[in-house]
């Protein structure tokens, strides 16, 4: 602890958070950095916030750290999580990854111009429900909080139907139901604002999610940012995805938190322009296929920069042409505006007819002729539902041979310390499930995690740095 304080300025967050307090009213001058310590505690011992204040009121090296004496006493474990949501989160909490970063520049610490992505996830802090067990769920919430507020209103309200076992319709008659008390609720309460604001918006996005009913968009009214994401062709989970981008010298630049079910390659250019804001020059870039998207290739050639991303024929050609049809990389599947993923592929043409070959995915004619999104998509009457992608291997000929050279083998072996780096986070960090709920606490809680492991990284290279030079 002693080497953490040597070596990493926490002072930074005095000005990251200053406009969140109110300058008039008394508050502890050292209170942003003592809060901020406890949470740097809390992630690198993974604890809960009621567990980390009981600890650092008995352990002395932790209030040393926070900058207390022994006979002090800690703050409420509730001003933990105010602190986090309130204050940086409403102050930009990427701010605190690109300072711990911007240090390390100034400390010599990271001098390679290359950056490694890749994408891990977090399981849900909620279990994903059946369509009418969000519909049900949501409609409680809110109007248990409207009565809660405005007990007054409780007989205004429309009552929730009684739903029998098994009832054929049930999901459209509580849908119509969250629809008819979201109405009531905005017109009862026209300036409503808080816990009220935020389930009704829940319920609104629910009404108009075209993808509840089939399982694929909202699974739970807890947690609605949450979806289902692939891990590979058999293992799904439910969640989200951490998008990062790191150095050759394992110091995370970049952070981008977004729903299980997102493309990684789209993420590409925020973790690019996240990584240049911090200062770090970028020379190369070493991912896996699903960063070799068309728009990514081009991006990195307007910058001048040294792709290393062994190309994906679905991916390069530019993935999802017709709206709504996402390619998976992990899964290998494309997956369609309703949801459902394509059931086996096949190349069509043969390797001399070049640029016409395809790559088509078929999906299950019987789930087609069902589904309410088939107008546009299903051509009446017809026997099969494809999706195809042109294989151009022409367009990509320098790229290809690139890739079969030595220096792209040599260089592309570099890519796994990125998961060992995402397998720390969840071991060690508690990376592996959401601690909160929602995308907005989940990417606090990422970038949180994601210093916490700079940090300890810091302390290695310095330390490594003294040695060399002594
Ligand atoms: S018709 Fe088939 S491919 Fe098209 S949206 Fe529906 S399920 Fe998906």
């Amino acid at each position: 602890m002693c080497k953490i304080n040597e070596v990493v300025d926490f002072t930074f967050i005095h000005d990251l958070v200053r406009s969140s307090y109110c300058e008039y009213y008394g508050r502890p001058a050292n209170e942003p950095e003592l809060l901020f310590r406890l949470l740097f505690l809390q992630v690198l011992y993974n604890l809960s916030d009621e567990r980390m204040i009981q600890e650092a009121q008995v352990n002395l090296a932790y209030k040393w750290f926070i900058g207390l004496n022994p006979e002090d006493t800690l703050p409420a474990p509730s001003q933990l999580s105010r602190f986090r949501n309130h204050r940086l989160g409403a102050a930009g909490v990427d701010e605190v990854l690109r300072s711990v970063v911007r240090q390390c520049i100034e400390k010599g610490l990271v001098k390679s111009k290359t950056i490694i992505m890749d994408s891990t996830h977090t399981l849900a802090a909620s279990q994903k429900q059946k369509p009418l067990g969000v519909l049900r769920d949501a409609a409680k919430r809110l109007f248990r909080v409207v009565v809660k507020k405005h007990s007054k209103l409780e007989k205004k309200l429309p009552r929730m139907p009684v739903i029998k076992k098994e009832q054929e319709n049930a999901e459209k008659v509580m849908l119509h139901y969250l629809a008819e008390l979201g109405e009531a609720v905005e017109t009862l309460i026209p300036d409503h604002e808080g816990s009220i604001s935020e389930k009704l918006q829940i319920a609104k996005r629910i009404v108009e999610d075209e993808r509840l009913l089939s399982q694929k968009g909202i699974l739970s009214a807890i947690d609605p940012d949450a979806r289902f994401g692939w891990k590979s062709y058999t293992k799904s989970f439910f969640g989200y995805k951490e998008h990062i981008a790191m150095t050759e010298e394992e110091i995370i630049t970049a952070v981008e938190v977004t729903g299980g079910s997102s493309d990684d390659g789209k993420q590409f250019k925020e973790l690019l322009s996240q990584t240049i804001s911090t200062g770090i020059e970028v020379h190369e870039i070493i991912a896996d296929t699903a960063y070799s998207g068309k728009d990514n290739l081009a991006e990195m050639k307007s910058k001048k920069i040294q792709p290393v991303v062994p190309l994906n024929p679905v991916v390069h050609n530019g993935g999802s042409r017709q709206e709504g049809f996402t390619y998976n990389k992990d899964a290998d599947f494309v997956i369609c505006p309703a949801g459902q993923n394509s059931v086996r592929k096949a190349v069509q043409g043969s390797k001399k007819s070049g640029d016409s070959r395809s790559l088509v995915f078929y999906f299950d004619i019987h789930k087609c002729t069902a589904c309410p999104l088939k107008e546009g998509c299903l051509k009446p009457g017809a026997k099969n539902k494809t999706y195809s992608f042109r294989i151009m291997a022409e367009h990509y000929k320098e790229h290809i041979e690139f890739e079969n050279s030595e220096v792209f083998q040599e260089r592309i072996r570099r890519r796994p310390i990125i998961e060992h780096k995402n397998a720390e986070l969840k071991r060690y960090h508690g990376l592996t499930r959401a601690k909160y709920r929602g995308l907005f606490r989940m990417q606090i809680q990422a970038i949180l995690t994601a210093f916490t492991v700079n940090v300890k990284r810091m302390i290695k290279l310095q330390a490594k740095m003294e040695a060399t030079s002594a």
